[in-house]
């Protein structure tokens, strides 16, 4: 097989390695792709994810025999529409289906109508209307724009001045319409699954780490560390998720006939009256991809042929814990000052899947807000955890920073 992956973070990063390992693949590529990737022997070229038509171009030329879709932006875009159109194998729900992640109005009202539990909510296309509503609730509440803001677009606001401010520049600047919900407390996870149309294969349970600091203090980020399996939750709460929360969804879009292909992740809050959903997200998620497809012993290209030809697939996933530590910019979340050069490093044991890392001659530079994860594999969470912050602690990370906690549980 040869196949192309779409997309240049390290969730790619992790899918591509996860691919070129693979006694059935002959050859890797990746668009845009990343410096960290060419030395585990994956093809990059400069092509963006969202120029479908070189991309096309590019898989027909290189005879790719099909596409894993990485981002949510070229989803949304409908990449997937394109390709099949041109009779060409994709793996990745139709612009349609993708609406799940790329509109969160969209995904509200289904689980409203399919009674699936989540935050209470409203969806407001004005100033006023949004102002009116905050009003009438008691606070925290969580404010999100609608469409896709690269995990910048959630505000959680404690006082109604807040929200408020966060409301004028919502309308002002990112959105012409605002989901409002009510604040959910207990313990966030991830269950993402492999799903085609109405079948679900799910993974192992993840849990992201999303607050910028040690002990969830700071702002929220596309997150900082992840592991998997979650030893907290027993099997019971997969078969809970896929019963009450993703077939619903799924056979309700098969029926609406948008039906789902690709992977579904569902962002998960276990609260004191049962598990909510937060969120759908219709790929892979970053750094769960990094954590999760680690532990994967089956082959992730057949597991995707199959898919891609209605047939089940064997997926069966290590009993070992996986651990993943985003090394970040000082700044981050915030919007990251020019590029610097990316301190030299060793980290021989960890798995290393870059995101915004560029290279100019020789060196390295970081070129956004996070820049890699460090990611391991052992017998328990304690184990790995020791192991992969004993290696981060060898290095001088001068310009870089990771949080200390990740995979601890604190009360
Ligand atoms: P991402 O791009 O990181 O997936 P997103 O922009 O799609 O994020 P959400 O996943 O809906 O946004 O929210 C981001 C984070 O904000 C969640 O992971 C969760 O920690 C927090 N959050 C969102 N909604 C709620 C809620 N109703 N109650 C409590 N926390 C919430």
């Amino acid at each position: 097989m040869r196949i192309l992956v779409i997309g240049q973070g390290g969730r790619e990063h992790a899918i591509a390695k996860s691919l070129v390992c693979d006694s059935q693949v002959e050859a890797v590529f990746c668009c845009p792709g990343n410096v960290g990737m060419h030395q585990d022997g994956i093809q990059t070229h400069p092509i963006d994810a969202l120029a479908f038509e070189q991309l096309s171009e590019f898989a027909k030329k290189e005879q790719i025999t099909f596409t894993i879709v990485g981002p949510e932006q070229p989803l949304s875009a409908g990449i997937v529409d394109y390709f099949q159109a041109n009779d060409q194998l994709i793996f990745g729900p139709t612009k349609q289906a993708a609406q799940l992640e790329s509109s969160k109005s969209f995904a509200k009202e289904i689980m409203a109508q399919l009674n699936i539990p989540t935050a209470a909510y409203q969806v407001c296309t004005s100033l006023e209307s949004a102002q009116a509503y905050s009003r009438t609730q008691s606070f925290p509440i969580v404010i999100k724009a609608d469409g896709l803001a690269s995990g910048k677009g959630v505000f959680i606001c404690h006082t109604l001045q807040e929200a408020d401010d966060v409301i004028l520049e919502l309308f002002n600047h990112l959105a012409d319409k605002v989901v409002i919900e009510e604040y959910l407390m207990g313990e966030e996870f991830t269950l993402m699954a492999f799903v085609d149309q109405e079948k679900i294969y799910p993974m192992v349970m993840a849990q992201d780490h999303k607050q910028a600091y040690d002990q969830d203090k700071g702002p929220n980020t596309g997150g900082m560390g992840a592991y998997a399996p979650l030893p907290q939750f027993s099997e019971c709460m997969t078969t809970e998720v896929i019963t009450r929360v993703m077939q619903p969804v799924i056979t309700y879009l098969a029926h609406q006939d948008t039906p789902f292909s690709g992977i579904l992740y569902a962002g998960m809050m276990d609260t004191k009256e049962g598990i909510k959903v937060i969120e759908f997200n219709a790929r892979f998620g970053d750094p769960e991809a990094q954590v999760v497809l680690p532990l994967l012993e089956t082959s992730l290209a057949r597991i995707i042929w199959d898919l891609l030809h209605h047939k089940t697939p064997s997926i069966q996933f290590s009993n070992k814990t996986s651990l993943a530590v985003v090394l970040a910019r000082h700044e981050y979340p915030e919007q990251a000052t020019p590029k610097q050069p990316l301190p030299e490093f060793s980290l021989p044991k960890s798995q290393v899947y870059y995101s915004n890392v560029l290279k100019e001659g020789e060196q390295l530079y970081t070129d956004g807000g996070r820049i890699f994860v460090a990611q391991q594999i052992g017998e328990s969470i304690d184990q790995v955890r020791e192991m992969v912050y004993r290696e981060l602690e060898e290095n001088n990370w001068t310009n870089l920073r990771y949080r200390r906690d990740i995979g601890k549980r604190f009360g």
